[in-house]
């Protein structure tokens, strides 16, 4: 995952995306550009190609997520997107679900910190500063469940009831929950790979094992297992640490713990700073990265990533917002940041830098979209465009 290889010139096929993407885009593309320029000088460049989903794709050609799509991003290995509305009718259970699957994208990548002068509901923002693995394939989102009342739900309570010795009554809907040790396995190595290449100190897995003892209390055991064996001269238990050394971690290790699911919800508020990199589960995931993006500020500013093995494809948290849409107004913040996770992963970290220093230095001075504005006393309230040139200003 963090050894992609790009060219001085590459080419990213970019998806603008329904709803406020058209002005995201805009304001995030000039950020972009100017950035890689000021840094480079012309030497590097990003040849932008456009690709389509959603509203403009069906616009253009009748369909919602053209094969092509899917095809432009497989061959670069890489992707930015704006938010996608899900068609009702369409024939999709959502568009974002969709590409994820196909496109194997099996962990959601999202890093939560807080950027200087954004208000915060806590009183110590700075202390957050955690990316987030959850799983993106597994769990109830899986989507097997049967409607309370229905033929097929009665087969399956039957089923429970007569020959696994279950006594579940037949008023009830039932889902199912499947987690894999593949999947498992695969979300958890590169979570620790991540920690190593970015030299953290710890990989906490979230579950809710006590519980949920073969699902969520299995992926704790196999998060465990690929530590041990796939990682055992560069990684150590909470446990060891504690028995062996006196609760001080050896240098260079990556200490993997476990936290359960509903203490983790305490610990991130209470003791944030303890944790540098979560795995976990879909569910959890999606639970977690909401609470810790509220506790730094919230949407505008939450970037993300949908990552497989082949490829990555680099998205904000916020969806389409249709009621601002096409009136320059909301916050690029959150695409502008997933661009800075684009350029980290092709090594153009400096570029990245920049950029974040620049947004800080903007959101600091107070020069800030409505989002923020209404929350930040004396704050001077720009325009999404205006709000990506005060940050190109301050590159
Ligand atoms: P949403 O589009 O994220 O918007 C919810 C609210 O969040 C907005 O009304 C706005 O709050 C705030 N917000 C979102 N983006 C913002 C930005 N860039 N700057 C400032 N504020 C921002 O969520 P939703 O209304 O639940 O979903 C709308 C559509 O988006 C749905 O069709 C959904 O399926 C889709 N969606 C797509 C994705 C994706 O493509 N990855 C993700 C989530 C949702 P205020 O009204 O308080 O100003």
């Amino acid at each position: 995952m963090m050894s992609f290889k790009i060219s001085d010139k590459p080419v990213v096929p970019f998806i603008e995306g329904d709803g406020i993407g058209p002005d995201i885009w805009k304001a995030a593309r000039m950020v972009f550009d100017a950035a890689v320029d000021k840094i480079y000088g012309g030497r590097r460049y990003v040849q932008w190609k456009e690709i389509y989903a959603g509203q403009k794709a069906y616009n253009k050609f009748g369909e919602w997520l053209p094969d092509e799509t899917f095809q432009t991003i497989r061959e670069y290995g890489i992707a930015m997107k704006g938010p996608l509305t899900t068609p009702i009718g369409g024939g999709f259970r959502s568009l974002n679900v969709t590409l994820r699957q196909k496109l194997d994208l099996y962990a959601c990548v999202r890093p939560v910190r807080h950027f200087k002068g954004v208000p915060a509901p806590v009183k110590h923002p700075e202390r957050v500063n955690v990316v987030i693995f959850r799983e993106n394939t597994d769990d109830i989102y899986a989507g097997i469940e049967w409607k309370q009342g229905t033929d097929e739900a009665k087969r399956v309570i039957d089923f429970l009831n007569c020959e696994m010795g279950c006594n579940l009554s037949y008023d009830c809907g039932v889902g199912v929950k499947p987690m894999s040790e593949f999947k498992t396995k695969r979300l958890v190595r590169m979570a620790i790979k991540y920690a190593l290449d970015k030299h953290l100190p710890s990989v906490t897995l979230v579950h809710k094992g006590n519980i949920m003892k073969y699902t969520e209390g299995a992926f704790k055991e196999w998060g465990y297992e690929v530590a041990r064996e796939e990682f055992s001269d560069t990684t150590i238990t909470e446990d060891d640490v504690c028995t062996k050394y006196s609760g001080k971690p050896p240098k260079g290790k990556v200490v993997i713990k476990d936290r359960i699911t509903d203490a983790m919800f305490q610990q991130i508020l209470l003791r944030p700073e303890e944790y540098s990199i979560i795995a976990t589960p879909n569910l959890n995931g999606d639970y977690l990265s909401d609470a810790l993006l509220a506790q730094v500020g919230g949407l505008g500013i939450g970037p993300g990533a949908n990552m497989g093995d082949e490829v990555a494809l680099f998205e904000p948290t916020h969806g389409t917002a249709p009621k601002y849409a096409g009136m320059d107004k909301v916050n690029p913040g959150a695409l502008i940041l997933s661009g800075c996770m684009m350029f980290e992963y092709m090594g153009w970290k400096e570029v990245s830098d920049a950029i974040v220093k620049a947004m800080e230095k903007t959101i600091s001075s107070g020069v800030v979209t409505y989002d923020l504005a209404r929350q930040m006393e004396g704050s001077k309230e720009v325009k999404c465009s205006e709000f990506a040139q005060e940050i190109v200003n301050n590159l």
